[in-house]
This record gives structure tokens, C-alpha cells and sequence, in this order.
């Protein structure tokens, strides 16, 4: 089948790279030239595992193309993929700009009948919208051309993206025309085999069902959050609690690690859009708000953790912390609302200096902060080290779940470690003469 796909971010790369795997022809679209010509040379801008080598192939053997122009890119296409960013605005609603831009764009370029297929997350009735503004360009142009709009939400995760593409637990195609869902059931067909993984719903259900996907997913983690802060203050311990509530199969094990908050470049404007949705429709969504306000209150945690422990020590003010972990998650460059950031903030601004390494997200946290003096990003986990007063580790990369705790405890000024994952066992670290901070455990004495 013949693809385009607008836009090459996370998603639209691991789309195109993917459909192109099968044997699928797909021209990539992306409003910006360099990335457009270094994908073409097969370098990829962004950190994914496994990406730039199917990039590399699929190029090479001609199934992936790339260009700046839609309407080259859409010529032969049935499908065009909107893939385009749908980052939040100041007051939690989602920007469509990008989206309504590329519809705008694809009622410009198209000259035949096109299945347009909405992956970006966009609010309830983006898709009608998407409708509006190809035939307003199609009418500006005095011409009459089919097409159809589908939803089609991405559920893949960064980190495993590929794996996600390739074994989706269910694809999700938003339509009410029968024939548009045969042509994606044909084109999903090699990823979704059993027949129930691919579900044909209306296009509000599917735009809806993204929302409602991760917004569930943060608020188990905002709910593990908030046992974990319960458990340091009555002498529990989460771990514990975790193993006890997970057996229950109603609740099940995943997703319910305590830590210092969800971040990355969904769940927080998700659950945001989601919950501006619900009030323009005039229903104050309690539960959603919560979970935003306990998140925004979990990214904290640790920082006030590391102040207290400081604060009878002369303070943070001139102190050093290592910092381990700067993307929002493991396996992953992308630093969009990562809880690193948040510490960082939270720490510089009362004068600590920071120490950080992070095996890929080094330079766009050394972009992001080009302008704090009281940072520096270290290209090597230990480097971070020297001169440092405590570690903290905040990202749960797996070279630093089983590291050299002699070297640590040799290089820092004191043996006292913040770890904001639970990535070590306090046991371990009680008899290594750590002391040792964690989520969910009351505080050492
Ligand atoms: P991204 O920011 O990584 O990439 C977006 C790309 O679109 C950029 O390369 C940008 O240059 C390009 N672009 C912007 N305007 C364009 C235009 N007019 N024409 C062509 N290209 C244009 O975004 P992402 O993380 O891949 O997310 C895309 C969408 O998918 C969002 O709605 C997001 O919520 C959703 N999503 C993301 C993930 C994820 O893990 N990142 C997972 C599921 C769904």
C-alpha cells in the first residue's frame, strides 16, 4: 500500500518505519528541512531503540522516502498519517495548530480521493474539524474531491516503540464507513493478527478512548503515588503494599511503581486536555483534576527530601548534588515535562549546583538549561560524582540499577543516596552504610 505520513517525530517515524518493514511504500512529510535531510542519510534525530537501523533499511531498499513537500509526499498515497505534535498551551487545553495546519495542507496538495487518518492525540471532534478545513481548501480551489478522515490514536510507548508497533495489544480505527475500515483492518493486518485486536468504533469513541487510555494509566500512578506518601508517614512500606494489592487480579501488578511523578510528552497534557475538554462541556472532572494536582505536587518530593536532609547540614546553598537520569524515562531522549527538570528547578534556584548525566538526554537538558551556571551535564555516569555531596537517581536507565557502590561511596563527600525509583534495596543499602532515601519507606532517622 502507498503511505504518507505528516510529520516525523516520535510517533510518525515509528509509523513510517514500520508500515515501510512490511513492505509498505511510505513518503514521510516534515515541515522541517534538516530533519527531512538527515533523515534522508539516514540520521535520525530522535533516541528510539532499534529505529535508525529499520530506518536505514527501508531506505535503502526505497519503501521509505522523505520530503518537505505534502504534496509530493501524498501523489501516490491512499492514507496520509497526521502525526504532528498536539503539545499543550499555557491553560492545559491542546494547541491543534500543527494539525489544523497540515489539514489545511492536505486540502491544498491533494488531487485524488485520500484516506486522511488522524494519529496525533487530539480532543474529542478534531476529526470533524479536519473535515471542515480540507474542504474549505478544496473549495478555495473550486474543486470537489472525496476523501475521508479516520482516528486512528497511537498507544505505542518511547523506549519500546517498535516492539509496541509491531505487537500492539489493539489498534483503534475511528469510522463510520465500512469500506475505509476494511482498507485499515487490510493495512493493520500484519500487526494486529488476531481479528479482535483491531476495534472499529465511531471517530468520537476512538478520539475519546486515547484520553481515556492515559488518563487511566496516570492515575494509577498518581494513586501509587499518594499510598506511597501515606506509607513514609504510618512506617509502611509500598514495596510491600505494592506486591500485597497487586495480586488482587482486579488491580494487577503494572503500573503502580511509586515515584516522583509521571512526566514525558503525554500523560501530563493528556490528562490536562482531557480535563479542559470536560469543562468546556460545563462537567468539572474531579478525579482527572486530582490526579494532575497530586502529580504536579509528587515531582517535589524528592527535592524536599534532599533540602531537609541539607537543612541541618548548613543547607543546599553551595552543596553538590550527582544526578543520575534526566529523561522522563528510561530508554528514551525525550525530556518533555521530565521530573529531572522540575528538580533541577527546584534545587539551583536555592543555590545547589547539580551534577547530572543521563546516558541520551545530556544535550537537551544541556539545551533547556543553557542559561543556569549552577548545572553542569557530565558525559559519564561516575563523572558526575566527583566533588558531589549526595547522588540522587531519577530516571530508571538499567545501568544504573546495579551500580559500583564502593566507587560511590568512595567519591562522594558523604554516603547518602535519594533515590526517586526504588531502584535499590534498602537492606542492601543499610548494610553497604548508605543512607538511603526512597519513595513510599519512612525517611531514615
Ligand atoms: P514530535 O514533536 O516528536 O514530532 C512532531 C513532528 O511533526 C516534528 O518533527 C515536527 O517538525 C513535525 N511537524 C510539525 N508541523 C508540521 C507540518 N505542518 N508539516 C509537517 N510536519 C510537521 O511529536 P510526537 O511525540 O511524535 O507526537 C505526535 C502526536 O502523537 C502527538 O499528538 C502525541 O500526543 C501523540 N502520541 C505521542 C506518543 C509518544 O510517545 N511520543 C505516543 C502516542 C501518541
Amino acid at each position: 500500500m502507498n503511505l504518507c505520513i505528516v510529520g516525523t517525530g516520535y510517533v510518525g517515524l515509528v509509523s513510517a518505519a514500520c508500515f515501510a518493514e512490511m513492505g509498505n511504500d511510505v513518503c514521510c512529510v516534515d515541515i522541517n528541512p534538516s530533519i527531512v535531510e538527515n533523515l534522508r542519510q539516514g540520521i535520525i534525530h530522535i533516541y528510539e531503540p532499534g529505529l535508525e537501523e529499520l530506518v536505514r533499511r527501508n531506505t535503502s531498499e526505497g519503501r521509505l522516502k522523505f520530503t518537505t513537500n505534502i504534496a509530493e509526499g501524498m501523489e501516490n498515497a491512499l492514507f496520509v498519517f497526521i502525526t504532528v505534535g498536539t503539545p499543550p498551551k499555557e491553560d492545559g487545553s491542546c494547541d491543534l495548530s500543527y494539525v489544523y495546519q497540515v489539514a489545511r495542507d492536505i486540502g491544498a496538495g491533494m488531487r485524488d480521493y485520500k484516506i486522511i487518518v488522524d494519529k496525533s492525540t487530539v480532543p474529542v471532534g478534531t476529526a470533524d474539524k479536519v473535515r471542515a478545513l480540507v474542504n474549505e481548501e478544496l473549495g478555495n480551489r473550486g474543486e470537489h474531491i472525496e476523501f475521508d478522515v479516520v482516528s486512528n490514536p497511537e498507544f505505542l510507548k518511547e523506549g519500546d516503540a517498535i516492539n509496541d508497533f509491531f505487537k500492539p495489544d489493539r489498534v483503534v480505527v475511528g469510522t463510520d464507513n465500512v469500506r475505509t475500515a476494511e482498507l485499515l483492518k487490510a493495512l493493520y493486518a500484519p500487526y494486529a493478527r488476531s481479528r479482535d485486536k483491531l476495534i472499529v468504533m465511531g471517530v468520537r469513541s476512538a478520539e475519546m478512548t486515547k484520553y481515556a487510555a492515559n488518563c487511566m494509566l496516570a492515575t494509577k500512578i498518581s494513586f501509587i503515588n499518594e499510598i506511597a506518601n501515606v506509607c513514609e508517614l504510618v512506617g509502611a512500606d509500598v514495596r510491600e503494599v505494592r506486591v500485597g494489592i497487586g495480586s488482587d487480579h482486579r488491580i494487577g501488578y503494572q503500573f503502580i511503581y511509586p515515584g516522583i511523578g509521571y512526566g514525558g510528552s503525554c500523560f501530563p497534557k493528556d490528562v490536562k486536555a482531557l480535563i479542559d475538554t470536560a469543562r468546556q462541556y460545563g462537567y468539572e472532572p474531579g478525579v482527572l483534576a486530582s490526579v494532575d494536582d497530586a502529580n504536579a505536587r509528587q515531582k517535589h518530593v524528592l527535592s524536599r527530601k534532599i533540602e531537609e536532609y541539607f537543612a541541618v547540614r548548613g543547607g543546599v546553598a553551595g552543596k553538590t548534588l550527582a544526578l543520575w537520569g534526566l529523561a522522563f524515562k528510561a530508554n528514551t531522549d525525550d525530556v518533555r515535562d521530565a521530573s529531572a527538570f522540575e528538580m533541577i528547578r527546584d534545587l539551583t534556584d536555592k543555590g545547589m549546583k547539580i551534577r547530572a548525566f543521563d546516558p541520551v538526554a545530556g544535550p537537551n537538558t544541556q539545551r533547556h538549561f543553557a542559561e543556569n551556571d549552577l548545572l553542569a551535564v557530565v558525559d559519564e555516569q561516575y563523572a558526575a560524582l566527583d566533588g558531589a555531596d549526595a547522588l540522587a537517581v531519577v530516571t530508571e536507565w538499567n545501568q544504573f540499577r546495579n551500580p559500583d557502590f564502593p566507587r560511590i561511596e568512595k567519591a562522594l563527600a558523604e554516603p547518602v543516596v535519594f533515590d526517586g525509583r526504588n531502584l535499590y534495596s534498602p537492606e542492601l543499602m543499610a548494610a553497604l552504610n548508605f543512607v538511603y532515601y526512597c519513595i513510599g519507606r519512612p525517611d531514615p532517622k
